[in-house]
Order: C-alpha cells, then sequence, then structure tokens
C-alpha cells in the first residue's frame, strides 16, 4: 500500500525503516537492507515523505503528545482483490507482535515432539515459530515459518531449538534483541548469531529450561 500512497502523493517513499528519521541534515532514514545484513540510509528530499517500519523495531513509549485526530469520512470502492477465505489464528501471541519467540526447526525429529518446545513457549508466555523444512514438511502450519521467504520478526528474545541457522532462516530473524541457540552440533552456523549458545540435545535441554524458567517464575 506505502507505494501506491506514496505514487498518488509524488512523495518519496522508504519503506522498512529501524530507526526515527535524521533530521540534523536533511531527512535521512535508516532502513534495513540485504535480508538486514546491512543498513542504508535514505534521504527524502520531497515536501511528503511516506515511510513504513519494519514490525517491532520500535518499542511503544507513552509521550505527552499533541498530535490532532481528525476524523476522514471515506467510502472505499470495492477492490479488485476477492477474499475467499479468512483464517484467524486464536488463542496464540501474533508472531510478529510477540516479545519472545520459541521456535523449532528439524533438530525436533518430527511434530510429535513439539510438546517439548510448546511447554517453554507457554512459561515464557512466548509465540511459536519453526524453520522453513519443518512447515514444508507440514509438521507445523505455514503462518510459523520465519526466514527470507517466511515471516521476518524482530522479538525481544528468539530461542532457537534444534535450528542449523542457514542464512535464508537468519534472514528472518536476525533482527532479534537477543537470540539464544540449542543445538548438538558446536560448529552449527547460528552459533555464530547467538547472543548465548547451549550445544546439547534439545530433548534433554529444553525440559530441563522450562523447569528453570517455571521455577524462576514461580508457576
Ligand atoms: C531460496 C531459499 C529460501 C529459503 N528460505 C528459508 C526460510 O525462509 N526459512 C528457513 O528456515 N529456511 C529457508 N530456507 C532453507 C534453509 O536453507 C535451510 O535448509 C533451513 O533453514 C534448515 O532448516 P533446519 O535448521 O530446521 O534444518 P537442518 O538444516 O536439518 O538443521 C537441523 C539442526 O538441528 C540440529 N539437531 C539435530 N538433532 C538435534 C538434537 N537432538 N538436539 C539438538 N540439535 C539437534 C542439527 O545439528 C542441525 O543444526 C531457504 C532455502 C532456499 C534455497
Amino acid at each position: 500500500m506505502a507505494p501506491r500512497v506514496a505514487a498518488r502523493l509524488k512523495a518519496g517513499l522508504v519503506t522498512g525503516a529501524v530507526a526515527l528519521p535524521d533530521t540534523s541534515n536533511g531527512f535521512v532514514v535508516r532502513k534495513s537492507v540485504f535480508s538486514g545484513k546491512a543498513f542504508a540510509y535514505v534521504s527524502i528530499t520531497s515536501a511528503v515523505k511516506v515511510i513504513s517500519l519494519n514490525p517491532n523495531s520500535f518499542h511503544i513509549t507513552q509521550t505527552e503528545g499533541t498530535a490532532k485526530v481528525t476524523p476522514l469520512n471515506v467510502t472505499a470502492e470495492e477492490g479488485k482483490i476477492k477474499i475467499t477465505a479468512i483464517n484467524k489464528v486464536s488463542g496464540e501471541v501474533p508472531l510478529t507482535e510477540a516479545e519472545i519467540v520459541v521456535s523449532g526447526g528439524r533438530g525436533l525429529k518430527g511434530p510429535e515432539n513439539w510438546t517439548i518446545l510448546e511447554n517453554l513457549a507457554h512459561a515464557l508466555h512466548a509465540a511459536t515459530a519453526c524453520s522453513r523444512p519443518v512447515a514444508d514438511a507440514h509438521w507445523r502450519p505455514h503462518h510459523e515459518h520465519v526466514g527470507q521467504t517466511g515471516i521476518q520478526i524482530a522479538p525481544d528474545l528468539y530461542v532457537a531449538i534444534g535450528i542449523s541457522g542457514a542464512i535464508q532462516h537468519l534472514a528472518g530473524v536476525n533482527r532479534s534483541k537477543v537470540i539464544v541457540v540449542i543445538n548438538k552440533d558446536a560448529e552449527a552456523p547460528f552459533f555464530k548469531a547467538a547472543d548465548y549458545g547451549i550445544v546439547g540435545d534439545v530433548f534433554d535441554v529444553v525440559p530441563k529450561l522450562t523447569e528453570e524458567v517455571k521455577k524462576f517464575k514461580g508457576v
């Protein structure tokens, strides 16, 4: 929608902004590029500017705002897109909004083992996610697939369980503030991107971690 709005308004556009614009010298917006591997600083010179944000790039802070809200009465024309189905996910923490995400890969061996991941997610009040092969194999629903070709997230904490850390997976999660990796292979590439790592068998480590989280939270 942002490019269409920008085109109609003859406005400069920056998508995927990750910081507030720097107005000290012109109007410069920082955005993430190359699947989160680098930043670009883009200067917008048009009078009207359109910026779209990456989800979770900013924390919500309450300020003494002075913005005026003006009601706008518009009647939207019926679009050319036809909605054929609406699938609502209820009772779970939405992935893009979640502060904590617990994610599983092929190291979990099969869908029947997801309970150990879900128990940890429940204890942490976290959303659940997965790697692409897991969704492709229908172990988990596709809306949980994170990465270059899936959902891109930036939670405060990302816990990766039995995920190798392929570049395409990292592209969707490397903006997480803290990354914890649990993998039995000490050479797994994910450890290079991790803030904390546990080398061990997920079937041994994850239940113990869940117990410790519960003890810590007193539940
Ligand atoms: C064009 C393209 C786009 C892609 N897009 C995505 C994407 O968006 N998202 C994505 O995730 N992938 C994507 N991929 C696939 C990606 O390259 C990897 O193949 C995928 O991420 C690997 O998934 P995985 O880590 O679950 O499985 P694996 O690579 O099989 O890794 C499993 C890991 O589990 C560990 N393990 C095994 N057993 C245990 C155990 N008992 N305890 C602890 N650890 C254990 C292993 O050491 C290993 O590191 C894409 C690939 C291509 C080519």
